[in-house]
């Protein structure tokens, strides 16, 4: 099983992938987690990364093609993969088109999930993130019982840079401008599979893997 999957900031591609993997057992190769650790230790590819993903930009194609292509020719995505956040407009889906092609290993499905817009801001606003174990809450639906502090482990709660309000306005507008054209490409492919986000993540995961699988 070879996914791109899609979706807009918060509409919970990352809590869908980490459920895929456990299931088909193939990796997940999130481009934000890359660039999010490559900002925490501080590595030159960080600190480039990290002044456009603080104001909600794309980080350029340059930086993030040669992350993923890198990551595709690891022996472990061989029996499939799960990319997620990547890719993010037209000229990285063309450039992963021909990368996977020179691999002999085509995409079998793009995977959009769907989520409006009031509900994005929410679930983006409210995210918290344990400094710690890394569990994630959120104030309006799925709070700690503590504010400040982790249920799990006590550890500290922090909102993520680009989860402050306007950067998250600023990478929804990225979405529709951007990405949001790639559900149009990947369906003139004929590869294209959409899933309503909102609702219980159990229900969804299920709606999500009957598609694979029919
Ligand atoms: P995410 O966790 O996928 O929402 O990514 C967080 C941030 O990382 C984005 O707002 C971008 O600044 C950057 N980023 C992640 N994936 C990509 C990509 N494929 N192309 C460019 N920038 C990316």
């Amino acid at each position: 099983m070879r996914i791109v999957l899609l979706g807009a900031p918060g509409a919970g591609k990352g809590t869908q992938a980490k459920k895929l993997i456990d299931k088909y057992v193939i990796p997940q190769i999130s481009t934000g987690d890359i660039l999010r650790k490559a900002v925490t230790d501080q590595t030159p590819l960080g600190k480039e990364a990290k002044s456009y993903m603080d104001k909600g930009e794309l980080v350029p194609d340059s930086v993030v093609i040669g992350l993923v292509k890198e990551r595709l020719n690891q022996d472990d995505c061989k029996k499939g993969f799960i990319l997620d956040g990547f890719p993010r407009n037209t000229s990285q889906a063309e450039t992963l088109d021909g990368v996977l092609k020179d691999l002999n290993m085509p995409l079998t499905v793009a995977l959009s999930v769907d989520v409006d817009f009031d509900v994005l801001m929410k679930r983006l606003t409210g995210r918290r993130t344990c400094k710690n174990c890394g569990q994630m809450y959120n104030v309006y639906f799925s709070p700690s019982s503590k504010e400040s502090s982790c249920d799990k482990c006590g550890g500290e709660l922090y909102q993520r840079d680009d989860d402050k309000e306007e950067t998250i306005k600023r990478r929804l507008d990225v979405y529709k401008a951007q990405t949001e054209p790639l559900i149009d490409y990947y369906a003139g492919k004929g590869i294209i599979k959409r899933v309503n986000g909102i609702g219980d993540i159990n229900a969804i995961f299920n709606n999500i893997t009957s598609m694979l699988e029919s």
